[in-house]
């Protein structure tokens, strides 16, 4: 499998399948690769000629020292599972420094009010971090197709924006959530949880799950209320925020519009392993 460790080997890696016209498709991860991951990757072969899987832990999304150093690195593992899944995939795995051309910090975007709801609220910077290696890694790949997951749909809300305020000639594809049979929104920090605390983590879901339901006869506040109670009851989850929006602009709705396209939204900690995951209502 072709593995590229700086972006003058990626470059050249890629140069037949430019010179062909070939569509490139990339998904962008940071590793400790899982079933989620895999679908995206799945679904980027089925539509390109030549698909970038890169693998990139990037310093400058994380607001929190402890976490960005205990961010699951296994990356022998990441090779083996893209390799089963096709071996012509192109990993594109570099160092910092090479993709960031010198000093690793963020840019700081106008992504506008999305990027101050939710996980723009709860961890200042996160979004700068994000644009700036997404910005990054489409110079470098180049790609027809981008795709990423509605795991992190407001970050999928925030790479639509990126890529109109860079002018960046990239699709961008969404792609549903891969879940586990619990229900478990697959994720790299799960490994991260006891075996106590991965079979709490679906009350994750569960709790979703019941928004959904009630959304059709209950209130927004009622809603939101029931679910904050629920987590306050729990043994093991801490709730960091449950919140209601509309998917445009991402702000905390109140009441429900007939015209509007609602998801609900949550951030728990298991420790202090933090999950997130969020729900079509409507
Ligand atoms: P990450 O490695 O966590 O940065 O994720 C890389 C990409 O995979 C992002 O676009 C995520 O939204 C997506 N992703 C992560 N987990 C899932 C999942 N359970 N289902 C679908 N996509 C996912």
């Amino acid at each position: 499998m072709p593995l590229c460790t700086s972006t003058s080997d990626l470059t050249q890696t890629l140069a037949p399948w430019r010179k062909q016209g070939g569509k490139i498709g990339f998904v962008p991860t940071m590793g400790a690769l899982h079933d989620g991951h895999g679908s995206l990757v799945t679904r980027a072969l089925s539509e390109n000629d030549c698909v970038v899987v890169s693998i990139f832990v990037n310093p400058t999304q994380f607001n929190n020292a402890a976490d960005l150093e205990k961010y699951p690195r296994p990356f022998e593992q990441d090779l083996t599972f893209l390799n089963a899944i096709d071996p012509k995939i192109v990993v594109y795995a570099p160092e910092a420094t090479d993709l960031y051309r010198g000093e690793v910090v963020s840019k700081s975007y106008r992504f506008g009010a999305i990027a101050s709801e939710m996980e723009g609220r709860h961890r200042p910077g996160h979004f700068d971090g994000v644009g700036t290696v997404l910005n990054l890694l489409f110079r470098a790949v180049e790609p027809t197709n981008a795709y990423f997951g509605e795991k992190d749909f407001q970050q999928l809300q925030i790479v639509r924006k990126l890529v109109e305020l860079e002018n960046l000639p990239v699709n961008i594809i969404g792609c549903t959530i891969h879940r586990a049979e619990d229900g478990l929104a697959m994720s790299s920090r799960n490994r991260r949880l006891t075996p106590e605390q991965l079979a709490a983590a679906p009350f994750i879901y569960k709790t979703l799950k019941k928004a959904q339901e009630d959304f059709k006869h209950k209130s927004i506040p009622a809603i939101v209320r029931e679910a904050e109670a629920a987590f306050a009851a729990h043994p093991i989850l801490e709730l960091e925020y449950f919140e209601i929006a509309g998917i445009h602009n991402l702000k905390t709705a109140y009441r429900k519009h007939p015209s509007n396209t609602y998801r609900a939204f949550l951030a728990a900690f298991a420790g202090e392993v933090r999950l997130i995951d969020n729900m079509g209502l409507n």
